[in-house]
């Protein structure tokens, strides 16, 4: 498992374990932008199976500021990893895109077969070249070398263990982050852009579960579009967090940020033939988890605020 202190991989080591040996790799164990080190590391450890979600990943915001870094240690990541799997002989290794890949223009909803049909959204273009080549990696590796790699393509992944840094997390820990700020300094809860766009939101317990069932269940080289396919704009997810977190301040919708794509939804035909019975958590219940998750575990959780503190004896 890659990434497994990560928002997906720590959820994915709490289901895999019930069912495999799981041996979780994390950022001082390996660089994995570096070749030899990530070659050394599967030699010695030899998996069967290998859950790659190690990826730099942020929200809109850090797209737009580090479309170097994301370009790069995405690819350097993506490239080692598929690669010392190749040389180990591994059994199977599913990877993670992302709706963030598909083209501005691309016909919705959003289809599988479309993802390299046009330029991804321009706010977004590095990291989306950069994980959209899994694909192309993967298709390689099984047409010469027969490689078994799958990939997934979940939409908005949120969940606990997340990165709640306010200016280059994504949408939804960023939004609890601030409300929970505003609160605690009686300031507005600053929310970027119009609140039009559309997402659809999905939490890592679920994306942890499916990619367990994906592992023995989902064959394919094509990639597989993982979502419940409910659209919900920002305003929404908005007006939801206020309520559960009882935010009575105002709100400011600031338009000098960029909103991204308009929409990005999903097609989940596919999905649907593969898992007919899965239901996923809904956005309220989800949403409740990690507020709950995020309130018991300030200030200790990543990307945290120094712009308020408790005190010690006041968790
Ligand atoms: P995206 O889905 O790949 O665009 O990434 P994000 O998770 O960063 O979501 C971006 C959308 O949420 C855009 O429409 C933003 O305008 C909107 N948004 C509203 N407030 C925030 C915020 O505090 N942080 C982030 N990252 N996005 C926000």
């Amino acid at each position: 498992m890659t990434g497994a202190t990560g928002l997906v991989g720590s959820a994915i080591c709490k289901d895999a374990v019930k069912k495999y040996d799981v041996i979780p790799l994390v950022i001082r164990d390996c660089d994995l932008t570096n070749f030899q080190d990530t070659k050394a590391i599967f030699n010695y450890i030899k998996p069967d199976y290998v859950i790659h979600t190690a990826a730099i990943v942020g929200g809109i915001g850090s797209n737009i500021n580090h479309p170097g870094k994301f370009f790069y240690d995405n690819t350097a990541i993506n490239t080692n990893v598929l690669e010392s799997a190749r040389l180990v002989k591994v059994t199977k290794l599913i990877s993670y895109m992302s709706t963030c890949i598909f083209p501005t223009n691309s016909p919705c909803p959003l289809n599988e077969k479309d993802m390299h049909n046009g330029p991804p959204h321009p706010s977004n273009a590095a990291y989306a070249h950069a994980k959209r080549m899994l694909d192309v990696q993967s298709k390689a590796y099984q047409s010469e070398y027969q490689c078994n790699f799958s990939t997934l393509i979940p939409t908005n992944i949120y969940g606990q263990n997340d990165n709640w840094d306010i200016e280059n997390g994504h949408v939804l820990p960023s939004l609890i982050h601030k409300c929970f700020l505003a609160q605690k300094t009686n300031e507005p809860l600053n929310v970027w852009g119009s609140g039009k766009p559309l997402r659809e939101f999905i939490h890592s317990s679920d994306i942890a579960k499916i990619s367990v069932m994906a592992l023995s269940e989902y064959e394919e080289i094509e990639p597989l579009i993982v979502s419940s396919g409910i659209e919900v704009s920002i305003k929404e997810v908005v007006y939801l967090i206020v309520d559960i977190m009882k935010f009575k301040g105002d709100i400011i919708f600031d338009t000098n940020k960029p909103d991204g794509q308009y929409r990005k939804p999903s097609d989940t035909t596919k999905f649907d033939i593969y898992f007919p019975q899965y239901k996923f958590m809904s956005l309220k219940d989800g949403l409740r988890n990690v507020i709950k998750w995020f309130l018991d575990n300030y200030p200790n959780v990543r990307g945290r605020s120094y712009k308020y503190m408790p005190k010690a004896n006041n968790k």
